[in-house]
C-alpha cells in the first residue's frame, strides 16, 4: 500500500514537473520564407517604469512563456507612473529585463516610446543606445501626470527623433489614432499621417507603422503603410500582463523574417520590411512574404482515383504550421467534394480535395487558392497558384 502510494505521488509531482516545462514555452510553429528564420516579436510595452503595471522581468517571463523570441520594453520617456517610488532613470527597466532574458532564449531589443498628444503623435524608437539622452522639453509634468507645455515648441517636439537619428535608432508610428480622444475610425488618413509624419519619413528617421495595436486591427494604418512603404507591426502595447488580455487567442505577433537571431539581423530585416503580422487567425503582410510564407506552410499530395464512376484527381493538402487556413480553390474543374469550392485548413490539419471528372488527364494542373485569411492589403487577401504534375 506505502508503495503504491508513493508511486501516485512520484507520477503527480512528475507530471507537475513536464506541465511546468510546457507551460514554459507555448511556441506556436509557423511558416517561414526561404533563406530567413521567423521570429516571434512584440515591439511595445510597458513596465511599473512608466505606466505599465508589471515589473520587467515579468515582460520577459512572459514572451518565453508565449514562445516569443524577441521584445522591446518601450516605457513612455514623458511619463513616470510611481515617481516616489521608481527614480527617473530610463536605462533601468532595460537593465532589469536584460538580466532576466540572458536566462531565457529571448531577445531583448532596447526601445522607448515617445508619446506627446499633438503630432506626431505617439512612436516607438528601437535599437537605441542611451534611453536618458532623449529628450522631453515638450513636458510641464511627468510625474504621474502627463501635462505638456502650453506653448510647445515644433524644436521640442523633433529632439527626441533627432536624438534617435543620432543613435542610429528606428522609428514607429505606433496605433496612429486621433489624439486625444484615441479616436481611430472618424479621422481619414491625411488627418493622421501628418506634414510632421512627412519630415519625420523625409529624413529618414520613420520606418514603420503599427497596423495591429492590441486587440484592434487598422486600416487606415494599413494604408498609410502601404502609401508610404512603411514596415508593418503588430504589437501588445501591453500595460498589464498578457494572459488576461488574450484568453481566447494567441497575443498579437511581428513576425520578422530575418538571417539569425540577433539584434543586427532584426534590424536590418525591419529596415528591409521583412515582416508579417500575425494577429487572431488573422496574417497580414506584403505579397513578397506573404505568398512564399503560405507556400511553404503546406504540401501537396495528389494521386488520380475513381469517384462515382468516373475519373478524378485527389489532392491532399497538409498544414504544416499552427496557423489556420480558409482556402477558396479554382482550377478548370469542379471540386466535387467543396459545393461552395471551399474549405479551413485547421493547424496541423489535412484535407482533400476531388478535382474533377478529368477524362482525359492532361501532364500538370493548376490548382489556384485564395487564402481568405491572409491579408496583403486592406481590400485583398492572398491568391497564389500551384502547379500539380499528374
Ligand atoms: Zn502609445
Ligand atoms: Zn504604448
Amino acid at each position: 500500500m506505502k508503495k503504491y502510494r508513493l508511486l501516485v505521488y512520484l507520477i503527480f509531482f512528475y507530471s507537475l514537473m513536464t506541465g511546468q516545462e510546457r507551460k514554459l514555452n507555448n511556441k506556436i510553429a509557423l511558416s517561414s520564407i526561404p533563406g530567413y528564420k521567423t521570429l516571434k516579436c512584440d515591439f511595445h510595452m510597458h513596465t511599473v517604469f512608466s505606466d505599465g503595471h508589471v515589473w520587467p522581468t515579468f515582460r520577459v517571463r512572459e514572451a518565453q512563456h508565449d514562445g516569443l523570441d524577441v521584445i522591446a520594453i518601450t516605457d513612455h520617456i514623458d511619463y513616470e507612473g510611481y515617481p516616489d517610488e521608481i527614480k527617473n532613470d530610463r536605462e533601468r527597466a532595460f537593465e532589469i529585463a536584460q538580466e532576466e532574458a540572458q536566462k531565457y532564449d529571448v531577445l531583448l531589443i532596447k526601445g522607448a516610446e515617445i508619446s506627446p498628444r499633438v503630432p506626431p503623435f505617439h512612436n516607438n524608437a528601437l535599437f537605441l543606445e542611451d534611453l536618458n539622452n532623449l529628450p522631453y522639453g515638450y513636458m510641464k509634468d511627468t510625474h504621474h501626470k502627463f501635462i505638456m507645455k502650453d506653448d510647445i515648441k515644433k524644436r521640442d517636439l523633433m529632439a527626441p527623433f533627432l536624438e534617435v537619428k543620432k543613435q542610429g535608432g528606428f522609428v514607429i508610428y505606433n496605433h496612429p489614432t486621433h489624439m486625444p480622444n484615441y479616436d481611430w475610425d472618424k479621422a481619414g488618413s491625411k488627418d493622421l499621417f501628418t506634414p510632421f509624419h512627412e519630415e519625420l519619413l523625409d529624413m529618414g528617421i520613420l520606418g514603420g507603422v503599427e497596423v495591429v495595436n492590441s486587440t484592434r486591427y487598422n486600416s487606415m494604418a494599413h494604408r498609410i503603410a502601404e502609401k508610404y512603404n512603411l514596415t508593418m507591426f503588430a504589437n501588445s502595447d501591453a500595460h498589464h500582463d498578457i494572459a488576461s488580455g488574450y484568453k481566447d487567442s494567441h497575443r498579437p505577433m511581428t513576425l520578422v523574417f530575418a538571417k539569425s537571431k540577433s539584434a543586427d539581423a532584426v534590424e536590418e530585416a525591419i529596415r528591409d520590411g521583412r515582416t508579417m503580422l500575425y494577429y487572431n487567425n488573422l496574417l497580414i503582410g506584403r505579397i513578397r512574404e506573404a505568398e512564399p510564407f503560405f507556400k511553404n506552410a503546406v504540401s501537396l499530395n495528389s494521386k488520380k482515383v475513381i469517384y462515382k464512376g468516373s475519373p478524378m484527381l485527389e489532392v491532399q493538402i497538409t498544414n504544416k504550421t499552427d496557423a489556420t487556413f480558409d482556402l477558396k480553390f479554382s482550377s478548370g474543374y469542379v471540386i466535387q467534394n467543396l459545393p461552395l469550392q471551399m474549405d479551413h485548413l485547421k493547424s496541423q490539419g489535412k484535407l482533400s480535395i476531388l478535382i474533377g471528372p478529368i477524362w482525359d488527364y492532361p501532364d500538370k494542373i493548376d490548382l489556384s487558392m485564395n487564402v481568405d485569411n491572409i491579408l496583403i492589403s486592406p481590400e485583398n487577401t492572398l491568391t497564389t497558384n500551384f502547379v500539380i504534375s499528374i
